[in-house]
């Protein structure tokens, strides 16, 4: 594995782990590993200003583990790179990947190695260069190289952008309010606003901004978001622990790969941060991808099921991005249901047939 950054995440990111990514992670132990450290979400409450609209239970499809996992991505990247060195699997960290030369029987990686050089003086500054460029020849390759992948682009695959971009204040602080075990979504008619409850006693808020707006990340601004946009959380905190601003966009690569290179992740996909569907869809690929390459490389299987992945990620995607009519109102739901449907599909933490479920308590049913 090869990664360009010189560490894992260092900041919370993507918090939330579906029920599908814990059920993934149980196969190498490591959701055990991980419960103790998060916090056990079971509904996601959907709020229309003040008034409580809808709750949506995460525990009515039963399995294992009927809840989502808010837990740090920084806390999760550090716990699967343990995993992986248990199992004496190296993360190359400091390497890029230059250049991507498909062939017939195999792809040829040029890697580069990156190294910090010091310069200037009396003040001195550094910067990482390349040290050493290397070729590796592989028999696939798996591009998880997030929004701007280079795999992506090596491969020559569109990625268009489909529109409703989400750009979202983030705040991370400690609160002595008892929040439920619950994901509240604030649909206001024109922003969108959540609150998830965190382990040791802190919780994230991210506000929906207007396009462009640039806006100050103060405790001051967090107050007045809070009281114009959420006046039933109290008390207003004392004391920031992390803050950013952070845009979301649509977007789905034209296909997953080809051949013997393949996408997962952002790579392939983006979408609202509110339900955390890109990164534990990305779970799901990478898992899928790996036993998929295994059967091919191993037991001989035909490469056919490498382009069944392709074929079965874009289709869940196009639902999962609402493109064409995958998601008709329904007689079913209340007209303020109907009238959001669009943007409660983001906010719901679950991605494939845990979403139909999650859909379906709100008369909802996604097509496609
Ligand atoms: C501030 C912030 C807040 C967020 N909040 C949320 C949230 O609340 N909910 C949510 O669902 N998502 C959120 N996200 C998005 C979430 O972090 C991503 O969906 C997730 O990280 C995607 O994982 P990935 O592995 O596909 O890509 P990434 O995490 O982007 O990882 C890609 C990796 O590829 C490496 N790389 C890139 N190019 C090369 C190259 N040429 N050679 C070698 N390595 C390379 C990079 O160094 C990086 O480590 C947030 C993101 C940010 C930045």
């Amino acid at each position: 594995m090869f990664d360009e950054n010189w560490r894992t995440a260092a900041h919370s990111y993507a918090l939330a782990l579906h029920p599908q990514s814990l059920t993934l992670l149980d196969e190498v132990g490591l959701a055990s590993e991980l419960i103790p450290q998060g916090r056990k979400i079971t509904q996601v409450a959907l709020y229309d200003g003040e008034r409580r609209e809808h709750v949506v239970k995460l525990d009515r499809a039963g399995g294992r583990y009927p809840f989502v996992l808010v837990l740090p991505q920084s806390a999760f990247e550090t716990a699967l790179e343990e995993r992986l060195e248990a199992r004496k699997v190296k993360v190359h960290w400091n390497h890029r990947v230059h250049e991507i030369r498909p062939a017939a029987d195999s792809v040829t990686l040029l890697l580069a190695r990156l190294q910090k050089e010091t310069r200037g003086y009396p003040i001195a500054h550094t910067e990482w260069v390349v040290g050493k460029e290397y070729p590796l020849q592989c028999s696939f390759v798996i591009g998880a190289d997030g929004y701007n992948s280079f795999t992506r682009r090596s491969l020559d695959l569109g990625y268009a952008d489909l529109g409703g971009r989400l750009l979202l204040s983030v705040f991370e602080f400690e609160t002595p309010a008892e929040l439920p075990d619950e994901v509240r979504v604030v649909l206001n008619p024109e922003n969108t606003n959540v609150l998830w409850p965190m382990a040791d006693g802190r919780c994230r808020w991210s506000f929906q901004l207007a396009a462009d707006h640039a806006d100050a990340l103060t405790l001051r601004r967090l107050h007045s978001l809070l009281e114009t946009r959420a006046p039933w959380f109290k008390p207003l905190p004392d004391e920031l622990h992390w803050s950013s601003v952070v845009q979301f966009e649509h977007r789905l690569a034209e296909r997953f790969g080809k051949g013997r290179v393949w996408l997962a992740g952002d790579a392939a996909h983006l979408t609202d941060p509110v339900g955390a569907q890109s990164m534990n869809a990305g779970l799901i690929e990478a898992h899928t991808l790996a036993r998929s390459l295994f059967e091919v490389a191993r037991d001989g299987a035909s490469d056919d099921i490498l382009d069944d992945y392709g074929i079965d990620r874009s289709r869940e995607w196009k639902r999962l991005l609402g493109l064409g009519a995958t998601l008709p109102a329904s007689e079913s739901a209340t007209p303020w249901v109907n009238e959001r449907r669009h943007r409660i599909l983001a906010s719901l933490p679950a991605t494939g047939g845990e979403l139909d479920g999650l859909l379906g308590q709100l008369g909802l049913k996604l097509a496609g």
